[in-house]
């Protein structure tokens, strides 16, 4: 499947142009700069040529512009230049008060953190405070004006790296007339976007970073106005006229020299008309796709290639596997902090609801795409709101979808974990311990599954417990109707057990009868004994006690709380408090030891934890001839609990290798399949991500 690249905030691909003119150094023209044999001089005049071009772009015919490794080195020099210059002004005492270091709230992590960093290196101590800005990412400009006579240095970005938004230089530029402050102006998303004016502005410094337009990592540049104090982070050989030492990557300035040319040449990258044409079609598909849908900035302050938005009830990790099952590459917040699940810090600053910045999802175009490629990532766009509604897992679900539905299925919010237990046959359902947050996770279940309700039961007493009974009865109303009388634990009035089809739940009261909590026991026809335990009774080791008497020892536990993602216990395993903590060795598999692995007997068993909507869009891995069919499964991460029972069974050295995606998932099911007894389970290492990658499937047969 070919991949589709949308992902340019976070970085872009070389330029062919700029790879061949890279290629050309390393191999022919590779002299050093400094020499000054024939070899050093091309390499020199190479450079210069480059600097020219780019001081032409930018519109800084004056000042200082050097290279530099990238933009966090810009940002690190900008910084400690003004920082030194303020603490020679307070040294010969021009400044009587500490000063403030002001840096707008949406800002990349790179301006706070080398604000904060030499700020402390250098023995200033000095308030740094962020600027605020308004619902739609713009600086506070009165705040700005009232602090401007104060400040030492003030930092705002030209663009925002996650939503798109254009800053407004010249308010900026207004509110700060009059003030002594140095401005730094983090051009990292405007090169090629916007023209900057730097010198016209009066910018103090304005660095730039050469992979977010088509040049190599390792590039990038800084700008600084004539007159503009500066201090070298580097020093040593004297290079770029001692504002950094060290040989120049000459490599990487000839790459970024054929960017620049190609900006210059206006026949490389689309006009702002047509880029604007491929957002548009862009918008459209994703509204099409996914109703509901909503833009976490105002496209008319944006970059016309940057697209942050969010769908009410689909979690971006959600969106995220959905996307690249389909073979587009977007990213969650933004890329330096995807591997975290933690809301935006800039959607945060913004003032925008918690959902909205825990869901967002970036989508971000290049201007060298094409017309066609737009054309074909919308179609894939709206292929992926087809299968999450053939799955049931949008609002506009497929009328009457039946995607067969396990026994038990398992919903966490943020940690917490709600179980639903579900009778296919007579389509009745019990929840246990749901919470509100689980609401929209259920509703969606619910709107595929089309249950009867017969009992809500929380494993202790809680105010959430009602409020979630109210949130579910007014979500779906008609599924309700089953709900009895019930004790304050949600068990219904008289009865000794629940039964749903063959199977039956039954509580248990924990020692000393209190009315306050309880445990809920599944009997299973084929899986033996599932406990519901609640958060109580893995914390509290005389709780444990009590279910020793009552349960099977290899009856699987079920916590109320698992942030460590353990699914599932058993009593009879040897140390509670070493199989909570213990971290298993070697969990994953390369693709080389596949094979070693799975060349004894008994054969292995695969088992794909990815979602069904994620199949649909990216198929089935080939994952080697001999692989048998029937040694292959399908188990979502959130039906787990079903399959376990039965791969506890297995001989103990048949080989379990899950896999997804990113090998996230994969290692979550492996590590609990281990901690529960069974070794011999493994992970892909990186997933499928990588096992596309790669040239020929290793075979994984005997
Ligand atoms: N500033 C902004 C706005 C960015 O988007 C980035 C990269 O994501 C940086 C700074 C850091 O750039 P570099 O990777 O060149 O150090």
């Amino acid at each position: 499947m070919e991949e589709i690249y949308l992902d340019a905030n976070a970085t872009t691909p070389v330029l062919p142009q700029a790879r061949q003119a890279a290629m050309a150094v390393m191999g022919d023209a590779f002299g050093n700069p400094s020499s000054i044999h024939g070899s050093g001089l091309k390499a020199r005049a190479l450079m210069e040529q480059v600097r020219d071009r780019a001081r032409r772009l930018l519109g800084a015919a004056g000042g200082q512009l050097c290279f530099t490794s990238g933009a966090t080195e810009g940002i690190q020099t900008a910084v400690l230049s003004a920082l030194t210059e303020l603490r020679r002004r307070r040294d010969a005492g021009e400044t009587q008060q500490p000063l403030l270091l002001l840096y707008g709230a949406t800002e990349h992590k790179a301006v706070p953190e080398a604000l904060r960093h030499w700020n402390d290196l250098l023995g200033l101590h000095w308030p740094v405070r962020a600027i605020p800005v308004d619902h739609q990412g713009r600086h506070d400009l009165a705040w700005l004006r009232q602090q401007a006579p104060q400040a030492g240095l003030v930092c705002t970005m030209a663009a925002n790296n996650e939503t798109g938004v254009v800053s407004d230089l010249d308010g900026i530029r207004a509110a700060l007339a009059g003030s002594t402050a140095l401005w730094l102006v983090d051009s990292v998303q405007a090169l090629g976007k916007l023209p900057l004016h730097l010198a016209e502005r009066r910018i103090d410094y304005a660095p730039f970073s050469g992979h977010k337009l088509y040049a190599p990592k390792g590039i990038g540049m800084l700008y600084v106005r004539e007159g503009a104090p500066f201090t070298p982070l580097m020093t040593g050989g004297g290079q770029e006229g001692a504002l950094r030492a060290g040989t120049e990557n000459i490599a990487g300035i000839a790459a970024l020299g054929e960017v620049l040319q190609a900006l210059e040449a206006g026949d490389t990258f689309a006009n702002q008309e047509t880029l604007w044409a491929h957002r548009e079609r862009l918008a459209l598909a994703l509204t099409d796709a996914f109703p509901g849908l909503v833009f976490n900035a105002l496209p008319s302050l944006c970059l016309p290639t940057t697209l942050n938005f969010a769908v009410p009830g689909l979690a971006s990790r959600l969106l995220l596997d959905l996307f690249d099952a389909a073979g587009l590459r977007v990213s969650g917040g933004s890329a330096c902090s995807a591997a975290k699940a933690q809301p935006s810090y800039v959607l945060e600053a913004m003032g925008l609801p918690a959902w909205q910045s825990s869901a967002a999802v970036r989508l971000s175009f290049g201007a060298a795409d094409s017309s066609e490629l737009i054309e074909r990532a919308c179609a894939r766009i709206r292929a992926c709101g087809d299968s999450l509604r053939a799955h049931g897992l949008a609002a506009h679900a497929t009328a009457g979808n039946t995607t067969p539905t396990g026994l038990v299925t398992r919903f966490v919010a943020d940690g917490a974990c709600c179980y639903l237990v579900a009778d296919a046959t007579r389509r009745h359902c019990v929840l246990i311990d749901a919470l509100p947050a689980h609401t929209e996770q259920i509703t969606q279940w619910q709107r595929r599954h089309h249950h009867t309700l017969v009992a809500v039961l929380a494993t202790t007493h809680r105010t959430e417990h009602a409020a979630s009974v109210a949130a579910l009865s007014a979500a779906f109303p008609e599924s309700m109707q089953a709900l009895g009388p019930a004790d304050p634990l949600g068990w219904p009035q008289g009865a000794r057990q629940i039964e749903l089809g063959h199977h039956r739940i039954t509580r248990l009261a924990p020692p000393g009868g209190s009315a306050n909590a309880a445990a809920y026991v599944l009997h299973t026809t084929d899986q033996g004994q599932l406990a519901f335990v609640g958060a109580g009774a893995m914390a509290d080791a005389g709780s444990l006690h009590w279910l020793t008497q009552a349960l099977a020892p290899q009856a699987l536990l079920l916590p109320g709380h698992d942030d460590a993602q353990h699914f599932a216990w058993t009593l009879g395993q040897p140390s509670r408090l070493k199989a909570l903590h213990a971290e298993p060795e070697a969990l994953t598999l390369s693709r080389d030891r596949l094979h070693l692995q799975f060349s004894t007997s008994p054969a292995p068993l695969l088992v794909d934890v990815r979602e069904p909507y994620e199949h649909a869009l990216g198929g089935r891995p080939d994952l080697g001839q001999g692989v048998h069919p029937n040694n292959v499964q399908s188990v979502p991460l959130g039906s787990l609990l079903n399959a376990l029972p039965a791969w506890l069974k297995l001989e103990a050295g048949t080989p379990v290798l899950f896999y997804c995606r990113s090998g996230n998932r994969s290692a979550q099911a492996a590590r609990a399949l281990r901690r529960l007894g069974h070794a011999n389970a493994w992970s892909l290492e990186g997933g499928l991500a990588l096992w596309a990658a790669q040239a020929t499937p290793a075979t994984l047969a005997r």
